[in-house]
């Protein structure tokens, strides 16, 4: 990438200053030769005019000397660089400017023809032979009484045009050059923008695909590049983070697996080996059994838990009147509120209320909620459930009066494996994972459960459902 991303910026950059040598030099000094050829003889083209019209008009009708005009014609010429000649129709000299002509020696321009500026004002060449170098001519008649009496004709030399054009293409060629200069500024700023944070962020993701996710870099800049560095880093973080997490879920696991198999393998080798006598066995069987059902619990959790993250949960909504599943749920406890002398308390909205979820899964939540409930509440004390109705969303509360859940282990109940004091000695086959179920089951149904609890006074789960329209139907 290093080489050649900037390789390919310099090329482009050499490129921009060759191709402006070209145009300047073919297309410009071209345009250059064409302007001041033009502008030379429409200068001349209105002096050839003018004296023809003036002076020379004036020498056709006798109201001026030959002397004067020749005098005038070689002080205009010293001005504009030029040769001023006055001509008869039939080629024949009359006047010159800068020479003198002698009277008895008459000089003729062979093959003079002023058709051959028919159409142009001027032409480049030798003049019909009198010049030894090109020259740029131009013809101006000088007419009197409805006929041409003769021509002005101003010659120039053409190397002097160019000359003038010459100059004008150096200074296009010095203002290419300061272009040319002045551009490196595009290269620096491409550099600084681009290039040295594409070079940084190169290397971070380089790092990063090399496992480092600690490696950390800066662009300091409010562009693209600043927040695409930004997001790398961003998403490095979240990759370390899942890892950290997986680090310590599979700790979390490998303990929770650890701890019954321990205990289940010290049960039975010490059947075996007969440190416990035969008579005790089924006392130790049934601890082991117990062992059992809570890896059995943990497994399924687990499994649960996964099949939930890993298909981005999908839901079966129907419309299901949350008041008789939660009659459902709490009827299927009453064996093991009997035994702990336990009471429900069902305060419900209304006979029936629906709601839009996935029945099966909320019939889980309740059912885990009740169950922790049952399992933290003191005996002969009484757990509430409660549905309200509130702008469109329907809250269940499940209330007990147990063992309630010190604050700071409030917000951390809903993790993975987690577990308080409190509860440890209350729960032993507890296993961590039902809240996070719950939670994860309300999140994907976009809804939310919270808590509310006071340590020995009791704890108060409370989630969203959405309302179903099926109530209003009903009403009508
Ligand atoms: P467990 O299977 O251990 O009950 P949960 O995820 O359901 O796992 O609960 C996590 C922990 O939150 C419990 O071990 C307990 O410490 C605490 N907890 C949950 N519900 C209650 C409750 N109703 N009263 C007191 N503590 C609770």
């Amino acid at each position: 990438m290093r080489k050649t991303l900037y390789l390919k910026f310099i090329l482009a950059y050499l490129l921009f200053g060759i191709f402006g040598f070209i145009v300047v030099a073919t297309f410009v000094s071209n345009m250059l030769e064409d302007h001041c050829l033009q502008s030379t003889s429409d200068a001349l083209y209105r002096e050839a005019t003018q004296i023809a019209n003036t002076y020379a008009a004036d020498l056709y009708s006798s109201e001026t000397s030959l002397d004067t005009v020749s005098r005038q014609i070689t002080v205009l010429a010293g001005y504009s660089n030029a040769q001023i000649w006055i001509i008869n129709p039939s080629g024949r000299m009359v006047a010159k400017s800068g020479e003198k002509l002698d009277p008895g020696r008459e000089v003729y321009i062979k093959g003079f023809n002023p058709s051959a500026f028919a159409g142009k004002i001027y032409t480049v060449g030798d003049f019909f032979g009198s010049f030894d170098e090109p020259m740029i001519s131009v013809l101006a008649p000088i007419t009197g009484n409805y006929k041409t009496n003769g021509y002005v004709v101003i010659h120039t030399a053409l190397s002097g045009v160019q000359q003038e054009a010459g100059k004008l293409l150096n200074i296009s060629y010095i203002m290419l050059l300061l272009i040319f200069l002045l551009s490196i500024i595009i290269l620096i700023f491409f550099t600084e923008i681009v290039y040295s944070p594409l070079k940084k962020i190169t290397k971070a993701t380089e790092q990063y695909a090399a496992g480092n996710m600690s490696y950390t870099f800066s662009v300091e800049s409010e562009d693209e590049m600043g927040y695409l560095a930004a997001t790398l880093q961003y998403m490095a973080g979240e990759i370390a983070r899942s890892e950290d997490d997986q680090k310590k879920f599979i700790a979390n696991v490998s303990h929770d697996f650890r701890s019954p198999l321990t205990s289940i393998r010290g049960f039975l080798t010490a059947m075996l080996d007969g440190t416990i006598p035969p008579e005790k066995h089924e006392k130790y069987l049934k601890t082991v059994l117990d062992e059992t059902d809570r890896l059995t619990k943990l497994t399924n959790g687990l499994l649960t838990l996964n099949s939930l993250g890993t298909k981005g949960m999908l839901l079966t909504r129907t419309d299901f009147d949350i008041n008789d599943t939660i009659r459902h749920v709490a009827a299927s406890f009453e064996q093991v509120c009997r035994e702990k002398r336990l009471r429900f308390e069902l305060i419900l909205s209304g006979d029936t209320l629906y709601v839009n979820a996935d029945k099966e899964k909320i019939q889980q939540v309740l059912y885990n909620l009740v169950d922790n409930a049952i399992k933290f509440s003191h005996p002969d004390s009484s757990i509430r459930i409660e549905t309200t109705e509130r702008h469109n969303k329907i809250f269940v509360s499940v209330k007990d009066s147990g063992i309630g859940i010190p604050k700071e282990d409030q917000k951390l109940i809903f993790n993975r494996f987690y577990k308080t004091d409190l509860s440890r000695g209350k729960d032993k086959k507890g296993t961590g994972l039902g809240l996070s179920i719950v939670q994860e089951i309300l999140r994907a149904h976009d809804e939310n459960i919270n808590v509310v609890s006071t340590e020995n006074v009791g704890s108060e789960f409370i989630f969203s459902l959405r309302r179903s329209d099926v109530n209003d139907q009903l009403e009508d």
